[in-house]
């Protein structure tokens, strides 16, 4: 589904260049539980703004089902990412004062659905993450673990097939990480494709393939776990 041949990306600093992928070649099947793990600055989100069709490479080819990310207009891309992508970040990268309903609708604007049917999709979506007595709190109403559920939930209410998550526990204290993976379970189980970025080697456990990364190449890809600290 998801196949990078020799990706490389190359950001420009005045006359610095900074090569944060070198070459990184990998698939990805519909349904992997993946975790993506290395050292701050290894190239982690430069990866997964790539395959999440945020940013594009500087060299190689990216193939999402079967099709040239290249070759895709700007229209196409925000297609993909708006439909068969779901984001999900450290920060949680919610609205302020803004009701989680109304955070899970928002993705559904573009989709040209009736009102119903977004508010009956976000409340499906909350409700799936176990927020159904929180529907219309406010961030600042919630707990850090709550907020970063109501992300999934905004992520899931269009029903993607790939869920990529930047460090999604990385501000959560253990027991909210864990209600976070054990989501993250429960989606895959679904058969979506789960691929998260995390430096705890004891958060990647929990997938099922781990890669990882080092200095922008990848220099372990392994089923199950691998132990970085
Ligand atoms: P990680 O997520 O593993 O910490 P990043 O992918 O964020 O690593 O960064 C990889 C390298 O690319 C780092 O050296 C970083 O400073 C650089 N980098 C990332 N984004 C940019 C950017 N927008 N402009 C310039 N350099 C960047
Ligand atoms: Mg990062």
């Amino acid at each position: 589904m998801i196949e990078l041949q020799q990706i490389t990306k190359e950001y420009h600093m005045g006359a610095q260049t900074v090569h944060a992928l070198r070459g990184v070649t990998m698939t990805v099947e519909q349904g992997e539980f993946i975790a993506i793990m290395g050292p701050s600055g290894s190239g982690k989100s430069t990866l997964m703004n790539m395959i999440g069709c945020l940013d594009q490479p500087t060299g190689g080819t990216y193939r999402l089902n079967g099709a040239d990310v290249s070759q895709m207009s700007d229209d196409d891309l925000a297609r993909v990412r708006n439909q068969r992508i779901g984001f999900v970040f450290q920060m949680y990268n919610l609205l302020a004062r803004t009701p989680a309903v109304r955070q899970v609708e928002l993705p559904l604007m573009y989709g040209g659905l009736r009102r119903r049917e977004r508010r009956r999709r976000a409340e499906e979506a909350l409700l799936s993450v176990g927020l159904a007595d929180r529907m219309d709190h406010r961030p600042d109403e919630l707990s850090g673990g709550q907020q970063q559920r109501v992300a999934i939930a905004r992520a899931l209410a269009t029903e993607p097939s790939i869920i990529l998550a930047d460090e999604p526990t990385g501000n959560l204290d253990t027991a909210s990480g864990e209600e976070i993976l054990n989501i993250f379970d429960d989606l895959n189980a679904g058969g979506i494709t789960i691929i998260f970025v995390t430096h705890d080697s004891q958060v990647s456990r929990r997938a099922r393939r781990t890669v990882s990364l080092r200095d922008g190449l990848i220099e372990g890809d392994a089923v199950g776990a691998v132990g970085i600290e």
